[in-house]
């Protein structure tokens, strides 16, 4: 059960995104085009990336399971719109969890307002699950970093402010200890920093609306006090501490797609007739229909589970690990399964199931694979 408080939230959110998102996701999606700016900065006024962050950061102090419910409706609007504030909770939860009294003072609040948009560049070429392997170099010179090196599927990167990014700092330590996390400020735009700091965008087959870019850093700079609380060599014990937060948020945005999915497929059948009668009828269709509800369900359940462990303040990881692989395998085979009940119609671009099929195939890579995910919660099912 939700509180009257996030019903409300629910019910405003969806309104949001029935409103001002659907009519635009499937033309967007179908040109390829990018969010536009207007609807990032709507967003922001309606407080949707400072959600769970302190009044005393300028954020709303609303609980996990809020953050949730806002990110399943607008992901079941689009998926790309669920994922901006996505970026914000992951450079927000590091800050508020690890930054420096003045990194929080200066940084947050503008996180919270969106006057500062952030992109994660965790990502390396040969650097993926493995997130302790990075090899980007961030050497001190004086009151700076020079940043060499690559990073890849840096989601929003065109458009961020702040790339939060994680850096080797001591190539002599084990590679867990000497790794950091710096808070890279540019100027947003597609034209990056060149030579210092290039960028190309990733051709992909979904999850448009937001480009992945690849970067390059050839010398750019850093000022020392965006080193991530300080002190170097925490960066992956920080980065950790993100994970439980993301994979709830991530896990509510594959509930949300799932959904879009299952109400196009729920209305097409009762519209579609053949054999003279509505495909509804036949049993076949119903029980899919019934199959793709009672998996959604247990994927949201899962998810506000977690959630609500996250908002009692116990450690989570198992709960959101089972949350995002469970939310990430239901949501592929249902928007599967709804592009079925569409028969020929769903392979086509002119009905927006196919965008859900294409866009919930990235829940089993991102925040972490399904077998990583399942590397998890093995880990600690069997630590008692
Ligand atoms: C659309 C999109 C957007 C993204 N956005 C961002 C972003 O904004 N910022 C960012 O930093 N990254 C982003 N990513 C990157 C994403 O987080 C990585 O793709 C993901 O972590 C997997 O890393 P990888 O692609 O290098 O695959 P790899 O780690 O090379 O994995 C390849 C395969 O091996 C499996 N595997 C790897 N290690 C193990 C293991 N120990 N046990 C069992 N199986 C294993 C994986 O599960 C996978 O099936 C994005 C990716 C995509 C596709």
């Amino acid at each position: 059960m939700l509180t009257a408080e996030q019903q409300q939230i629910q019910e405003s959110v969806r309104d949001f995104a029935q409103k001002e998102i659907e009519p635009i996701a499937a033309r967007l999606d179908n040109e390829g085009a990018e969010i536009p700016m207007p609807v990032i900065r709507k967003m922001a006024e309606l407080g949707y990336f400072g959600l769970v962050f302190s009044p005393d950061h300028g954020g709303s102090g609303l609980d996990v399971l809020s953050m949730a419910i806002v990110a399943e409706e607008l992901s079941r609007a689009w998926l790309s719109v669920g994922s901006v504030m996505t970026r914000m909770i992951i450079t927000g939860s590091l800050l508020e969890a690890n930054g420096t009294p003045e990194q929080q003072a200066r940084l947050l609040p503008k996180i919270c307002s969106g006057e500062l948009l952030a992109a994660a560049a965790f990502t390396e070429p040969d650097a993926g699950s493995d997130a302790a392997g990075v090899k980007t170099r961030a050497t001190k010179k004086g009151s700076r970093y020079e940043l060499h090196g690559e990073k890849t599927w840096c989601t929003f990167a065109n458009r961020a402010h702040v790339l939060t990014t994680t850096v080797r700092t001591d190539a002599s330590a084990p590679k867990h200890k000497g790794m950091s996390i710096l808070l890279v400020e540019k100027e947003p735009g597609d034209r990056f920093a060149p030579p210092k700091l290039s960028g190309s965008p990733i051709p992909t087959i979904g999850y448009k609306g937001m480009n992945s870019y690849s970067l390059a850093f050839d010398g750019y700079e850093v000022p020392a006090e965006n080193l991530l609380g300080g002190v170097e060599g925490k960066g992956f014990y920080q980065l950790m501490s993100t994970y439980e937060i993301a994979r709830v948020q991530t896990a509510a945005r594959a509930v949300g797609v799932a959904q879009a999915a299952l109400d196009a497929a729920l209305r097409y059948a009762k519209e579609r007739t053949q054999f003279d009668r509505p495909i509804a009828e036949f049993q076949v269709i119903r029980h899919k229909l019934a199959h793709m509800a009672t998996e959604l369900e247990a994927a949201r359940q899962l998810t506000r589970h977690a959630a609500r462990a996250k908002d009692l303040g116990k450690r989570c990881d198992l709960e959101a690990g089972m949350a995002k692989a469970f939310a990430a395998e239901m949501a592929e085979r249902v928007t599967s399964e709804a592009l079925q009940v569409f028969g020929g119609y769903g392979y086509s671009r002119e009905f927006p199931v196919q965008r859900y099929w294409r866009d919930a195939r990235v829940f089993r890579i991102f925040e972490g694979t399904s077998e990583i995910q399942y590397d998890v919660i093995a880990k600690r099912l069997l630590e008692s």
